[in-house]
């Protein structure tokens, strides 16, 4: 078995996808409305066993769609072609080289070579990131819906469907906008796992009363107030105000969590595989923060089911990760996911799979129909 994951990568294919979704979302520092985009790549081993990933971008926070299919297609496909399926640490230090950024794309080739492995092997890929440590992920739910009403409704058909967590999009109009929401969210849903996230949305000088405002409500967190660089300012908000203030778009990997936790800027960390450039850097950011005593939520970009997949390995194997998940988009963002199945979610938790490699895998009718662009090489 084990020599199967020396027979060589014969195939690297590429899908941009274009994925209507269901409402306009508003987050601070960007609007997605329409369809969102995501690159997909499968590698083919030699013997026909087959692995896939996703590079899930966002232009105003992680980098482009166009960006990430470049990457894979130009840069990463050279590496990745004749050389053996498990030679994934190999693979992945040399993509570091080999184009500076493309997290989105680096963390697809890494989701694919893994599913890859887990298949080829037998095994989860949680299994290959060093085991199990849980087999359910509380899920949390972002709202972001401009009309208020309709966020309700969201509210309360999730409770109905068990999901006891929601995150506020907060900071993209006035501040008593954001308040009102509250004040509802708090009135009919007392009990609620409530947490807030300003994607940004503020400025330092306007920060500070803001988010008091807002840690009067209690939320379990409130995210990211202000711009990514601004750790002296996330540091001042931290200090001044007594919810714990994660990190998000101020830590992409392990690099920046360090850096995170030498200036003091948080008291916890959004870890999403896009940002960090694949799962095992993923896994060592909330390793650093759990070191630190700093806690850690899975995050994540605007993704299908197979990019949730990623997420939801990483988190099955990271004690670190205490603060559940927000893996909502394949069911109640887009308006069709591409996995072939469900994405499995049960009674408000993300259930993790137990069979090889991620679990499951794209619909290839899904992969055609919403596909922008598509790039196929083989090995020569
Ligand atoms: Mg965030």
């Amino acid at each position: 078995m084990t020599a199967d994951l020396l027979q060589p990568i014969t195939g690297v294919d590429l899908w941009h996808l274009k994925l209507p979704v269901v409402s306009r979302r508003d987050h601070g520092v960007g609007t997605v409305a329409g369809a969102c985009e995501v690159v997909v790549v499968r590698l083919t081993a030699e013997g026909g066993a087959t692995g896939f990933g996703e590079a899930a971008s966002w232009a105003v926070f992680t980098g482009s769609p166009e960006a990430s299919f470049a990457a894979l297609d130009r840069y990463l496909r050279p590496l990745v072609l004749g050389r053996p399926a498990g030679d994934v640490q190999a693979i992945m230090a040399d993509a570091e080289r080999a184009v500076a950024h493309c997290t989105e794309a680096k963390a697809a080739l890494e989701t694919a070579l893994l599913d890859l492995c887990g298949r080829i092997a037998g095994v989860p890929v949680w299994a290959l990131l060093g085991g199990r440590c849980r087999d359910r992920i509380p899920l949390s739910v972002s709202l972001a819906d401009p009309d208020v009403e309709a966020d309700l409704r969201l509210v309360a058909r999730l409770r109905e469907e068990g999901v006891g967590i929601v995150k506020l999009k907060a900071g993209v109009r006035d501040h008593a906008f954001d308040m009102t929401r509250l004040e509802r969210l708090r009135a009919e849903h007392p009990d609620l796992d409530l947490r807030v996230d300003y994607n940004q949305g503020l400025s330092p000088e306007e920060a500070l009363p803001r988010v008091r405002d807002v840690a009067s409500f209690r939320p379990a967190f409130i995210e990211q107030p202000v711009r990514a660089p601004l750790f002296d300012a996330m540091a001042r908000l931290r200090d001044a105000v007594d919810v714990p203030l994660l990190a998000d778009e101020s830590v992409f990997g392990p690099e920046d969590m360090l850096r995170a936790v030498r200036a003091g800027i948080c008291d916890g960390v959004s870890v999403k595989v896009m940002k960090a450039g694949g799962l095992r850097r993923a896994l060592r950011t909330a390793e650093i923060a759990a070191d630190a005593g700093l806690a850690a939520y899975g995050g994540d970009m605007f993704e299908t089911g197979l990019g949730h997949l990623a997420g939801v390995h990483v988190i099955a194997a990271a004690p670190a990760i205490t603060l559940g998940c927000e893996f909502y988009q394949a069911r109640w963002y887009l308006a069709d996911d591409i996995l072939s199945e469900p994405f499995p979610v049960r009674d408000g938790a993300v259930r993790v799979p137990d069979c090889p490699g991620l679990g499951h895998e794209p619909d290839p009718e899904a992969l055609e129909r919403f596909a922008v662009r598509t790039s196929t090489r083989e090995a020569a």
